[in-house]
């Protein structure tokens, strides 16, 4: 397993990818475009309770992740921001949902919310159970989820707890109500057999919740080596501009792995791009 030391934390990590300088309209590729989508991340607000959530106007997206997986720095990473995720590591934040928006500064079209890591043992009993009870509500709950990004350590694969929220969530991806697009975390960290292994491993878990109605991504992402970032903005991006596509398998992607590293034949799901994605309307809040 590759040794190389941790990237810079969260509050450092600073997308600055050559795919950010602006691009002259009409020349900009999807993935471009995808980008600079998720670059209009702006906070909106936190809540600890689901009652304290404004009322679900647009479609939102959950990132979920046991603490340490490399969600904040992933959320900075696909907004191009140093500090956006910041607040969620602020003392008395961590247990928050925060929500962002995302889309046209007067039109934003999609929320990201980022919601408390799990799995942290120091955090004490009696608050974790409550702010998990918080995650659960909202996971099961909240009628705007669209989708959940999960980030998963690449170097762990899918702990208990991670499975045990693919559990929970199952029902309402299974049913093609909520997407899910995991990210495998910190790619950097593996070299490439190890890399085929995890995703492949992966693919085999998420291929348990697959039906003919699931949406699921896989993506080999790294912050630090800038690895699957415009993979997962992809993903996003289509979530709100493409019409849904149920292929019933696991669509992967990251590093030019997905073609040689599927446990069954890879199915990347190629959405047909709408003429204008900018100009496509948002998805309905479910
Ligand atoms: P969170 O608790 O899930 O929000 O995790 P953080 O985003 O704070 O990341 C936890 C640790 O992993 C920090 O030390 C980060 O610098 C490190 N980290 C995050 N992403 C990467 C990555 O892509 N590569 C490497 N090598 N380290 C990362």
């Amino acid at each position: 397993m590759n040794q190389s030391a941790e990237a810079p934390s969260s509050r450092s990590a600073n997308g600055g990818s050559p795919a950010a300088a602006p691009v002259p309209a009409g020349t900009a590729t999807p993935g471009q475009r995808a980008l600079a989508w998720a670059h209009t991340a702006r906070f909106l607000t936190t809540a600890s309770k689901l009652d304290q959530l404004p009322p679900p106007a647009l479609p939102e997206v959950a990132f979920v992740g046991r603490s340490n997986a490399g969600k904040s720095t992933a959320i900075n990473t696909l907004a191009n921001q140093r500090r956006l995720a910041y607040a969620s590591k602020t003392p008395g934040r961590t247990q928050h949902i925060n929500l962002f928006d995302v889309g046209p500064q007067d039109a934003p079209n999609l929320h990201w919310a980022d919601l408390p890591g799990y799995g942290y043992a120091a955090v004490a009993r009696g608050a974790k159970l409550r702010w998990q009870q918080v995650m659960a509500d909202y996971l099961s709950h909240r009628h705007a989820l669209a989708g959940i990004v999960m980030m998963v350590d690449s170097r762990h694969g899918f702990t208990t707890l991670d499975k045990q929220l693919l559990e929970f969530v199952a029902p309402r991806v299974g049913r093609g109500e909520v997407k899910l697009l995991v990210l495998l975390t910190k790619a950097d960290k593996l070299n490439r057999s190890e890399q085929i292994k995890a995703i492949s491993n992966a693919g085999q878990v998420l291929g348990e919740t697959a039906t003919d109605h699931a949406d699921i991504s896989l993506v080999l992402f790294s912050a630090l080596a800038r690895m699957g970032v415009e993979d997962a903005a992809l993903v996003l991006h289509g979530w709100v501009t493409a019409p849904p596509v149920h292929t019933g398998e696991v669509a992967e992607a990251g590093a030019g792995l997905a073609a040689t590293s599927a446990p069954s034949p890879a199915a990347v799901a190629e959405a047909p791009a709408p003429a204008s994605p900018d100009d496509a309307p948002p998805l309905s809040p479910v």
